[in-house]
């Protein structure tokens, strides 16, 4: 049975070559073969462009899931990849600055950089500054309605270069932006079943300022001061503190999180309140798109937070 359709298959891939020249192979679309190569820095911008491009796209991300953009470094083999790439899309504001620099040294002079967030942020979405003051928290796609930007965003530069298909890239991205707006009318009826006292996140990085605005909640503390940080006792005492005062039932990691997990494990510990989960740069085991990350934040701080 398997050798046959291997049989069957060498065959197809025979009759195709011998009429590549005349007659596109395998998509059963005329133009399958001139599909435009995208480049994303994270999996999440990859998700979204598919959800615009459709079968005009073929997209690659450089940052593999589960991996932290803060501090991922690209491998020598990544380089192929930018150099081919038709556009780039990011998310800016020194989210994956590495990466970006990466990208900026090895992109063809003639392809565009496109930064998300940076873009979302000059047509009239409102940023968040960080604890620190001065530099803009760059995870602007938490809250859904950033992520109807970052669609119109990546529509039009589409449209820019697969001349033609400016209605296919509208239509596909209507039908995303509905999948999303069932997402964020989930994420609110999850979000209504916390009580106001309780809205309080604890993360261990800087993530959710923009989640929070979204649904009326407060970002009570983050471990993270820095990428790579080691964990102090000094930390795991003000963390418990916080938690102890603000009478916060529960504490949530991200799992692409390195260090800063410990400290915010030992402190719930210490405060005897568990442990959940919230997913923030990276998706994780089921969770590969950004509809099913909304909907697992949702249904984790009715879980965790509810009653
Ligand atoms: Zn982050």
């Amino acid at each position: 049975m398997k050798l046959r359709t291997i049989a069957i298959g060498f065959f197809a891939l025979l009759l195709c070559t011998a009429i590549l020249t005349t007659v596109a192979c395998g998509g059963g679309d005329d133009d399958s073969g001139e599909r435009l190569r995208v480049v994303t820095t994270l999996e999440l911008a990859a998700d979204f462009v598919r959800g615009v491009g459709g079968d005009e796209v073929e997209v690659s991300a450089l940052i593999p899931a589960g991996a932290d953009p803060h501090t991922f470094e690209l491998s020598p083999g990544d380089v192929a990849l930018i150099s081919q790439a038709d556009i780039v899309f990011a998310n800016g504001f020194n989210l994956e600055t590495a990466t970006i620099a990466l990208i900026e040294a090895n992109i063809r002079s003639n392809v565009s950089l496109v930064k998300l967030a940076e873009e979302a942020a000059a047509r009239g979405f409102e940023t968040i500054v960080g604890d620190e003051g001065g530099d803009t928290n760059p995870h602007l796609w938490l809250d859904p309605r950033a992520v109807h930007f970052y669609g119109g965003i990546i529509e039009e530069r589409l449209a820019e270069l697969v001349p033609g298909k400016e209605d296919k890239f509208k239509e596909n991205r209507l039908d995303y932006a509905r999948e999303l707006n069932d997402a964020t009318a989930y994420l609110a009826q999850k979000a209504a079943e916390v009580a106001l006292g309780r809205r309080v996140l604890v993360t261990t990085h800087d993530a959710f300022p923009y989640l929070a605005r979204a649904i009326d909640f407060e970002v009570g503390a983050v471990v993270a001061t820095g990428p790579g940080q080691e964990p102090s006792p000094r930390a795991v005492a003000d963390l418990t503190q916080v938690i102890e005062d603000r009478q916060v039932p529960a504490v949530f990691r991200e799992p692409q999180v390195g260090p800063e997990t410990d400290v915010l494990e030992q402190a719930a510990a210490d405060a005897g309140v568990e442990v959940c989960v919230l997913l923030s740069d990276a998706f994780m085991g089921d969770v590969e798109s950004y509809t099913d990350l909304v909907r697992h934040n949702a249904d984790e701080l009715a879980r965790c937070l509810g009653g």
